[in-house]
């Protein structure tokens, strides 16, 4: 089996965490912020082939460059659908950013539903839903790897997550369970 790594990302302009999963030459991405072309040529100088784009939320901070990924390689990027009604309003954020505009012709995501998935072989993800932040917000959970990828601290409270779980949240710094349990107000309270 090839070796899985997690790895991420601040793509530029702003401090979104992207992540980049690999099984050997395979990877897909989660949230997939800035430039199409800045991952394009990222994934390139790598020699990885990219299988799917999978969303937290419907901000277009988190999802830039995955309509225009999903059709530069003729892939599916998922969403959940309470949220592509926000893709397009976001333009006006992108602006401000520089970033190219998600045209009115956007490739369709496919929805992303609470399930457990194999996204690259042998890797397992459980997705669950996470509204708050936005109505379709989801968080990702790989069992075997001890990594959850998170829009919402609140529910993740109630799932009980082993302590030595490492959290990448959707902006800032990393962190493990055991500390939020120990820290972070809405665990604490
Ligand atoms: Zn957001």
């Amino acid at each position: 089996m090839p070796e899985v790594k997690f790895e991420v990302l601040h793509m530029p302009p702003e401090n979104t965490n992207s992540v980049l999963v690999c099984s050997g030459d395979d990877c897909v991405i989660f949230d997939a912020w800035g430039r199409a072309s800045d991952w394009i040529k990222l994934l390139d100088s790598r020699g990885l082939r990219l299988r799917a784009i999978y969303t937290t939320h419907g901000h277009d901070d988190h999802l830039s460059a995955a309509p225009e990924l999903a059709r530069h390689y003729g892939i599916d990027w998922f969403l959940n659908e309470h949220d592509v009604p926000l893709v397009l309003w976001g333009n006006q954020i992108l602006d401000f950013w520089e970033l190219p505009r998600i045209p009115d012709d956007f490739k369709q995501p496919k929805n992303l539903t609470a399930g457990t998935f194999e996204i690259l072989p042998g890797v397992k993800m459980d997705t669950f839903e996470t509204p708050g932040h936005s109505l379709g917000g989801m968080c990702f959970y790989f069992p075997e790897y001890n990594i959850l990828l998170s829009a919402s601290i609140k529910k993740i409270i109630l799932k009980n997550y082993p302590d030595e779980t490492y959290v990448v949240h959707g902006h800032g710094a990393d962190s493990m369970i055991k500390w939020l349990k120990e820290n972070h107000p809405w665990f604490i309270n």
